[in-house]
């Protein structure tokens, strides 16, 4: 089975707007969500540009902050603040990565952490490793959404996630074993990373190598989430090589359309869950 992360996000994005309409039929603002993109990098580009459009169908008011690629870190902190000072805002977005000169952890910093929406600030880090509630990072999020979609069976599951990023491979891991996954994390010092994925009842790739996951890593009947992003030639594709797994898996996530989408549903309802705190 192909599942298609843009159709599970557009029920997503349906119900987030119902809500908010009954919130709006009640007298009150719409969630707003606020972006800052340093610079014209084409992929930073495109993704905000898929938020501010999903912003749009869930009914979430959207403001981009368009900042020059050669800002300085007291003018991109300065204008972090401002935005975090402004109660109507509900969600704030840095959208990463930022030009080398500037340094990611102190910006990211100036977000408040009730207004941490992408759940990448030590405190909500924290909340994660500790099984407190709180904003969740988008991508993890959204890969577990497709998986409780398709009504994987997580508990008892041998998961194997490839990549260990602060931003999906290490909270993905933290939230399967929270749903009972027996959970094993690989990386590029992995040895023997063949037989390991290929004992995987759910696979997960997320490490930006073009079509690197043929079916050897993959099991038969597997689930394979494919979180890569990789442009060859203009194209998009992923990390695995889904013409060539994409009969062995159970269940396997094509790209483009398949977890990006996930991604910024996860992040239009971290926005409401904002709104929703506060009010
Ligand atoms: P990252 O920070 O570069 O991390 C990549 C991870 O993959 C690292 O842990 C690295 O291991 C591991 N790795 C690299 N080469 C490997 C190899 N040959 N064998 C095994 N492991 C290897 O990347 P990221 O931010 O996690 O993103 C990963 C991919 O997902 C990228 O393609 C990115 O564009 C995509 N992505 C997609 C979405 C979405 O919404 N669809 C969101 C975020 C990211 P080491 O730790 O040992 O270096």
């Amino acid at each position: 089975m192909i599942v298609y992360g843009s159709e599970i996000a557009k029920d997503i994005k349906a119900e987030i707007a119902a809500k908010i309409d009954g919130y709006v039929k009640d007298g009150k603002r719409r969630p707003r969500l606020e972006v800052v993109l340093v610079g014209d990098d084409p992929a930073s580009l495109s993704y905000v540009k898929g938020k501010s459009k999903a912003s749009e169908v869930s009914g979430i008011d959207f403001k981009l902050h368009h900042l020059a690629a050669d800002i300085d870190q007291k003018t991109l902190e300065d204008t972090i603040a401002a935005i975090d000072r402004d109660a109507t805002v509900d969600g704030i977005l840095l959208q990463l990565p930022l030009p080398k000169h500037l340094n990611e952890k102190a910006a990211l910093a100036m977000i408040s952490d009730a207004k941490d929406v992408d759940g990448l600030k030590l405190l909500n880090k924290g909340k994660l490793f500790i099984g407190e509630s709180g904003p969740r990072p988008c991508t993890p999020k959204g890969v577990m959404a497709m998986l409780d979609h398709c009504q994987v069976t997580i508990e008892g599951a041998r998961a194997v996630v490839i990549g260990r990023s602060q931003l999906v491979g290490l909270p993905l891991a933290k939230m399967l074993l929270d749903r009972n996954a027996t959970v094993t994390v690989c990386h590029s010092k992995t040895r023997d990373l063949q037989k390991i994925a290929k004992e995987a009842d759910i696979l997960i790739v997320a490490i930006g190598r073009a079509k690197m996951i043929d079916r050897s890593f993959v099991k038969a009947g597997a689930v394979v989430i494919d979180v890569g992003v990789n442009r060859i030639d203009g194209h998009l594709c992923g990390d695995v090589d889904f013409e060539d797994v994409k009969d062995l898996a159970s269940i396997i996530t094509p790209v483009p359309k398949g977890v990006g989408p996930m991604t910024i549903a996860s992040l239009m309802q971290n926005t409401l869950e904002a709104y929703e705190e506060k009010l």
